[in-house]
């Protein structure tokens, strides 16, 4: 029988709050009898219990186990038996790990009575097993290779191997990133391109018409064979110039586990939710400024689709149905884009669950460039006048909560950062050898639930901060940039997305016979301004001359 009789026989019980529930392994004392009698059937001699009684199967810092695995560890255990496999625990990396590479150095025969696993009767007896200890195997291994690489981004060293097309890395040190002048030039060219209201695709057309190398050509043309080279020359496509457009690293900012793979089994790149990447400012020059990068995102987000004819509208992507709040389409196609034209997308696709909501793009362009007008005039002559009544919904209160919630998002990412440093803390700890695999695999385990319960929470705040809060900010934000416009005249693409955020338009009302048909323009930052009425106009502007007449006056004299 037993062949090792001068060792104890570890006859090892675990239950915990969750396995009294759910009533599964019975109590200790069952456990215990189960064992006892199982251990002197079977002639182990020298059997001794070790109980951890209200501990979860999830952590391996229960004191028994403890004992027990340091009993192992001096080799003065033989045999460790438990009721059934869950009792050793729950968590199948480190459980698999015991089995796997423990159990067999420490030369421990490992035997689950209710499971039928015994290590001693060799492999056949564990075949119903094998599929999950492999899985175990490689799951293990896999987070291992994660975790270093995740040491690696959290330190802010960029991941990505290659630099993105405008980036080369520098010879004396390849962890930085370098500027690739002619290739920079490409991507500020794109980026200008965006801004004046081109798409992607017609980016791509423009630059293949104008011969311009794809970055695969660039880095071959200078000996950087990366990948293989299309057929097709300067052979531009709407997602490689789309692509290049949502690089923040553009701005000089490293971005870190913006993909993951989903399994140590499937290694398909997927896209990460933006609140995991690990985002580092600054750590290499930028080629786009900050404004730039964020007006082309957010012209992107509007997705201008170009018609079948490749025409475009300033306002496309702005426009919305008063009625059902769908976007509005744009048509260019009729009589040579004599009168292009908006119309409700529900409508086109059904015209029982709205109605056309037609209006022509020269008459949403004279509205909205005499709303413009009146609204530029207004900031900046009576900037106090118009900034209080903006802020006039705007309370006291408000003020406070805001505050509050902002220190609460404050002490949230806080926590994030810090564990992420506790992990790597464990993560050396481990490297050196000061704690052991198990014991960092639970710690790394218990961390990254926190921070990832935490992380789950910020998006939720910072998205309420934003709606909320940042009326101040953005308000005084759009009162700088109106500061900025000398005289509007006419309306360009760049300004009409800078300040309007969207335009609703509602369905046309006939009055005596003429048809009216109204807009609500809302601008980037601060919704719909409440613009003066006529009278009030009227008086602003006699206050206003009346104070110029004085400031003169005070100078002359
Ligand atoms: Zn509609």
């Amino acid at each position: 029988m037993s062949n090792q009789p001068e060792k104890i026989t570890a006859l090892y019980c675990r239950l915990s709050r969750d396995d009294e529930q759910d009533g599964l392994s019975g109590s200790i004392k069952n456990q215990q009898s189960i064992l006892d009698k199982y251990a002197k059937d079977n002639g182990f001699r020298n059997p001794r219990f070790f109980v951890d009684d209200g501990f979860s199967g999830v952590t391996f810092t229960r004191p028994s186990f403890m004992e027990m695995m340091d009993l192992a560890e001096q080799g003065k255990i033989g045999t460790i038996i438990v009721k059934d496999h869950s009792r050793l625990g729950r968590n199948r990396l480190v459980v698999g790990q015991l089995l796997e590479e423990d159990f067999e150095r420490l030369d421990v025969r490992y035997i689950a009575v209710m499971d039928n696993i015994d290590t001693a009767k060799g492999i056949s007896d564990l075949v119903p097993m094998q599929d999950l200890f492999n899985e175990w195997h490689a799951k293990n291994t896999s987070q291992k290779v994660r975790n270093v690489l995740r040491n690696k981004g959290l330190s802010g060293a960029p991941l990505t191997t290659i630099p993105p097309f405008g980036y080369k890395k520098n010879p004396d040190n390849p962890k930085e990133w370098l500027v690739d002048e002619p290739a920079a030039e490409v991507v500020k060219r794109i980026f200008d391109m965006c801004v004046a209201g081109f798409g992607p695709t017609q980016i791509a057309k423009k630059l293949k018409v104008d011969k311009v190398m794809t970055p695969t050509e660039y880095w071959r043309s200078i000996g950087k064979p990366y990948r293989r080279l299309s057929t097709v020359p300067y052979g531009w496509s709407a997602d490689t110039v789309g692509n290049i457009l949502s690089r923040q690293e553009y701005i000089g900012d490293t971005v870190n586990f913006r993909t993951t793979s989903k399994s140590f089994k499937n290694k398909k790149r997927l896209e990460r939710p933006q609140e995991e990447w690990q985002i580092f400012k600054d750590t290499h020059p930028a080629i786009i400024d900050e404004e730039t990068f964020l007006l082309v995102q957010e012209l992107r987000e509007h997705r201008r689709r170009p018609t079948r004819h490749g025409t475009i509208s300033m306002f496309s992507g702005l426009l919305y149905c008063a009625d059902c709040g769908e976007k509005l389409y744009y048509n260019a196609m009729d009589s040579k884009r004599q009168h292009p034209y908006f119309f409700c997308s529900s409508y086109r696709k059904n015209s029982d669950v709205c109605s056309a909501h037609y209006i022509r793009e020269e008459v949403v362009a004279g509205i909205v460039l005499e709303s413009m007008q009146r609204v530029f005039w207004y900031v900046q002559s009576f900037e106090k006048d118009f900034a209080m009544k903006q802020m006039a919904a705007f309370g006291e209160e408000k003020k406070k909560e805001l505050s509050m919630k902002r220190r609460e998002l404050e002490k949230t990412k806080k926590r994030v950062r810090e564990i992420d440093s506790l992990i790597q803390k464990i993560y050396e700890d481990n490297v050196s050898r000061k704690i052991s695999d198990e014991r960092f695999a639970t710690m790394s385990m218990a961390f990254e639930d926190e921070q990832k319960q935490l992380k789950t929470s910020i998006p939720d705040m910072e998205q309420y901060l934003e709606t909320e809060t940042n009326k101040s900010d953005s308000l005084q934000r759009f009162i700088d940039r109106v500061k900025c416009v000398t005289q509007l005249t006419e309306l360009t693409p760049e300004t009409v997305h800078e300040f309007i955020e969207k335009i609703v338009v509602s369905n046309p009302e006939y009055i005596g016979g003429k048809r009216h048909q109204s807009l609500e323009i809302y601008y980037n930052g601060v919704g719909i301004v409440r613009e003066p009425s006529p009278e009030e106009m009227e008086e602003l502007f006699q206050e206003h001359m009346q104070n110029r007449k004085s400031s003169q006056n005070s100078k002359t004299a």
